[in-house]
């Protein structure tokens, strides 16, 4: 089965909604669908909180079904009340997360919807970048890409980890394309890479409430888990590719 690719927009909202249905249906004929998590839209409310790929227990024990019932069902649930709030009645009510994001990005009366927004986007992407029985190594294309710009998988491995490691405070870790090259860079609270022309293939919340329920302060035991057993490889192959 294959998630929504958040890199094929712009998709407008409607074809966003029903890529996200698509692959909720996928996952229900698989008997995977996690209704509980499945909340439903207000009527009316221009963005809703899309399904999680995988049941909110699917990636224990590294990341609990406890942490994930919080960050998704509160926080991520969050943002999108808080989104929908700051849009209703406005032209963005009708524009997509993206073009939203990159209209509101470094205008200091609009932080609040750039915040919100951004947030909305950077954790659906972060739910497709882990699965169960993820980690190991990419294949293809990515893994000839990572050997050329970062000598060797290790190295990438190494690198990445001292990114979402060393971020101060909150924010995110990411594997980006950046013209022909891959690079990774870390971003501050809600910003994104999709704010900078910046194509994501992979992302770490790094924000303590990904962590702090299952590892409290220890976030290099967090990252190492998500490295060693979560990292969605094929979700940043079907980037690369797209
Ligand atoms: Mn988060």
């Amino acid at each position: 089965m294959s998630f929504p690719n958040l890199s094929d927009y712009p998709l407008n909202r409607r074809q966003f909604l029903n890529a996200l249905l698509v692959s909720a249906t996928a996952l229900a004929v698989d008997g995977a669908v996690n209704t509980r998590s499945a909340h439903a839209a207000s009527a009316g409310d221009p963005f809703s909180l899309p399904p999680l790929p995988w049941p909110d227990n699917a990636l224990s024990p590294h990341i609990s079904a406890n942490t994930i019932g919080f960050h998704y069902g509160k926080h991520h649930q969050g943002y999108v009340n808080n989104l929908n709030k700051l849009v209703a009645g406005t032209p963005m009510a009708d524009q997509t997360l993206e073009a939203i994001i990159q209209a509101t990005a470094g205008k200091t009366d609009q932080t609040a919807i750039f915040n919100n927004a951004a947030q909305v986007w950077n954790h659906t992407f972060y739910w497709n970048s882990l699965r169960p029985k993820g980690g190991g190594k990419p294949t293809g294309a990515l893994m000839e890409h990572i050997e050329k710009d970062f000598g060797n998988f290790d190295a990438f491995k190494t690198e990445f980890a001292k990114a979402a490691a060393s971020q101060f405070g909150s924010g995110w870790a990411w594997l980006v394309k950046d013209g022909d090259k891959l690079a990774i860079v870390k971003t501050g609270n809600a910003d994104t890479p999709i704010a900078q022309g910046r194509k994501p293939l992979l992302t770490i919340d790094v924000w303590e409430h990904a962590y702090y329920l299952d590892y409290q302060n220890r976030r290099t035991d967090y990252i190492a888990a998500i490295m060693d057993h979560l990292m969605n490889w094929e979700f940043a192959e079907q980037n690369l590719a797209t």
